[in-house]
């Protein structure tokens, strides 16, 4: 399997390829050269597969040759393994025709952990094999970070440097970065906002100062490996539901577009999806791309589900490539507008290609709160701020009765407790594994925020 760039002009990557180098040289996104296709009795043949085994079967086309069979199963169920869950996502049930994909019972109890335990190992295999490292540079609002921090503390062969703004992440997402002693983890708060944060860490990727010292890798969602850890739990729950017999339609809390474009990959493969949909809060820039081919941005309005709370979608242009052509060259062309503008019309080609699979709702927080509400008061479930942004929209969406919906529940509802008591009067508990998380001691640097400062404190501290 060989991965292109979007914008067409980086050089095709094999899989270890494109899992070391995050973003193509060009500024685009490796994607696969074409879907890998199951047939309904390949499909039909994987119900009852331990998740492990199933994932290593989903994603064994995307390896193809970089690992073999045995190798990849090792993997995922070291990956798994450290998971809370026997069933890793399980489903619960919330009514008739409503349920919830649970993605957080990995360590730090965001749907990140599924993707970035498997992205640690892949790392330390790739690396080994070329005798190389890696630094690892990230920004994050909360929930990446953890994950990430959690998935290589004690590597040999991969450095982090986390970037957070400070005063900004909940007490709960701070410490699950801060509290992780190991000599790799370097936890930096930035004076700035996450936008800030971001704008930094991309500066580092083409910074000849650092990367001619250091080869800079990614664990954001525009590394493919990520992308593809995901598009199991889409094959797990539609098989645990009657898949390949069955149609579901799955509401997806969306921020950059990563968990949702799984979804779209599960159906290019051959999984029958009835329909994506893509909710959002108030920072609607792909509700308004998807409902009117808008996609321009604004600024961003902090809510009470600020892992959603992002201005640009960064996975949205594999789904643009895909399918508007999958035209490398004009793909190029349309995001230097939207880089120069800060706004872009879709194509016609796009936005029906879009509008195939997915719809889009966007909820404020009164819609959010209410869903919460009915989730405590109707079916005795505590669900987490992004989690009831997925749930109000899969219960207003138009679909017909004998669909039903999954809404991927993201967080774990004590990540965010205080916005759970304001709208349930509940104040979830945290869960053992993590409980003694407040009386650890936190370690981190403060930087001003400005760039030469984080430039600096990196080239000063990496190994
Ligand atoms: C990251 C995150 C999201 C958004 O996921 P994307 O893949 O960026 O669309 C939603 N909910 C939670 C809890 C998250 O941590």
């Amino acid at each position: 399997m060989k991965y292109v760039s979007t914008r067409g002009s980086a050089p095709a990557l094999d899989f270890a390829g494109v899992t070391l180098a995050g973003l193509a040289s060009d500024g685009g996104l490796y994607v696969p050269e074409e879907w890998p296709q199951f047939s309904h009795d390949e499909i039909a043949a994987m119900r009852g597969l331990p998740y492990a085994e199933l994932a290593a079967r989903v994603m064994q086309p995307f390896v193809s040759d970089c690992l073999s069979p045995d190798r990849l199963r090792e993997l995922t169920a070291k990956a798994y393994g450290r998971f809370a869950h026997a069933a890793v996502t399980p489903l619960t049930q919330l009514d008739e025709r409503q349920w919830l994909l649970e993605l957080f019972h990995g360590p730090t109890l965001a749907f990140k952990d599924v993707a970035l335990q498997l992205l640690g190992l892949l790392f330390e295999e790739f690396l080994e094999r070329e005798n190389g490292s890696l630094t690892i540079v990230g920004a994050t609002s909360g929930d990446t970070g953890s994950a990430a921090i959690d998935a290589v503390a004690g590597l040999d062969r991969v450095e982090i440097f986390m970037l957070h703004p400070k005063g900004r992440v909940s007490d709960v997402q701070r410490r699950q970065m801060t509290t992780v002693r190991a000599p790799n983890v370097h936890n930096i708060a930035i004076d700035g906002s996450f936008d800030d944060a971001q704008a930094m860490v991309k500066r580092i990727f083409t910074d000849r100062d650092v990367t001619a010292k250091h080869r800079i890798g990614a664990v954001n969602s525009i590394n493919w490996a990520r992308l593809m850890a995901q598009v199991v739990y889409y094959f797990a729950a539609s098989l645990q539901l009657g898949a390949p017999e069955r149609k579901l339609a799955f509401s997806v809390p969306t921020g950059n577009f990563g968990d949702v474009f799984a979804g779209h990959v599960a159906a290019r493969m051959g999984l029958p999806v009835e329909r994506l949909i893509v909710a959002t809060n108030v920072n609607d820039i792909l509700h308004r791309a998807l409902s009117a081919g808008d996609y321009s941005t604004g600024s961003v309005t902090p809510t009470a589900a600020p892992s959603m709370d992002i201005q640009v979608s960064s996975n949205f242009e594999r789904l643009l490539y895909d399918v508007g052509g999958r035209d490398g060259a004009a793909m190029a062309e349309q995001m230097r507008g939207f880089e120069a503008e800060r706004a872009m019309r879709l194509t016609n080609a796009q936005q029906e290609g879009a509008s195939a699979l997915f719809t889009s709702m966007r909820a404020d927080e009164n819609d959010m709160a209410r869903a919460m509400r009915w989730a405590c008061e109707n079916c005795a479930e505590i669900v987490d701020p992004h989690t009831a942004i997925g749930l109000h929209a899969a219960r207003e969406s138009d679909l017909p009765p004998d669909v039903s919906t999954v809404t991927l529940a993201t967080a774990h509802p004590a990540k965010f407790p205080d916005a759970v008591e304001r709208a349930t009067g509940t104040r979830p508990a945290l869960p053992t594994r993590v409980g003694d998380l407040f009386a650890r001691e936190e370690a981190y640097t403060e930087l001003p925020g400005t760039y030469e400062a984080v430039r600096d404190h990196i080239l000063d501290h990496a190994s």
